[in-house]
């Protein structure tokens, strides 16, 4: 099977399924891990959660400097939390994996603080402040408790955004494209 097609689409289940926090760290979740962040680069993805490959797990990566000059910088949270979200209120044009074809705008508050557990089990904090990085850790923390960018739209955002979606599905858009001509 192929990374785009390991991804999980909307709709499905599993993407509105509050996802159960991980015991332990056992070569289970860290295989899983190497998987999440294979796709996640093969899509061209800055970040991507458990339930997008079908485990309902609370783990999400996220990588949102890859395609810069720095190289990769991947970023695994396990169980994250978020213990700040404050600042004025950003709207930004995000994407979603599962959900090709798409970008639709969503308002966030633009400063997070997440702690997480990373791979060797170490508690860690994250920061972010008006950037892509607050806005991902936002996007993917959501996932992993059954949300997804469409349930921060109006009504009437959400039905054209469906919509487009449809068309876009029909048109044969993957994961990683985020917008149709
Ligand atoms: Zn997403």
């Amino acid at each position: 099977m192929s990374a785009l097609e390991d991804i999980v689409r909307a709709p499905d289940g599993r993407l509105k399924t509050e996802c159960a926090p991980i015991e332990a760290i056992d070569e289970r979740i860290k295989r899983l891990a190497r998987r999440m962040l294979d796709d996640m680069y093969a899509a061209d993805g800055c970040g991507l959660a458990a339930p997008q490959l079908g485990e309902l797990v609370q783990m999400v990566v996220i990588d949102v400097d890859y395609s810069g000059p720095s190289g990769k910088n991947p970023y695994v949270l396990i169980n994250p939390k978020i213990v700040v979200a404050d600042g004025e209120e950003r709207e930004t044009g995000e994407g979603c994996l599962s959900f090709p074809g798409i970008t639709v705008p969503v308002r966030r508050p633009s400063h997070v603080v997440v702690q997480a557990l990373n791979l060797d089990g170490d508690l860690m904090q994250y920061e972010a402040r008006d950037n892509l990085m607050a806005v991902c850790l936002q996007h993917e923390i959501d996932h992993i408790h059954g949300v997804t960018m469409v349930d921060h739209l109006s009504a009437g955002q959400r039905i054209a955004a469906m919509r487009a979606y449809q068309e876009a599905t029909a048109a044969g858009a993957r994961p990683g494209d985020v917008s149709v001509d």
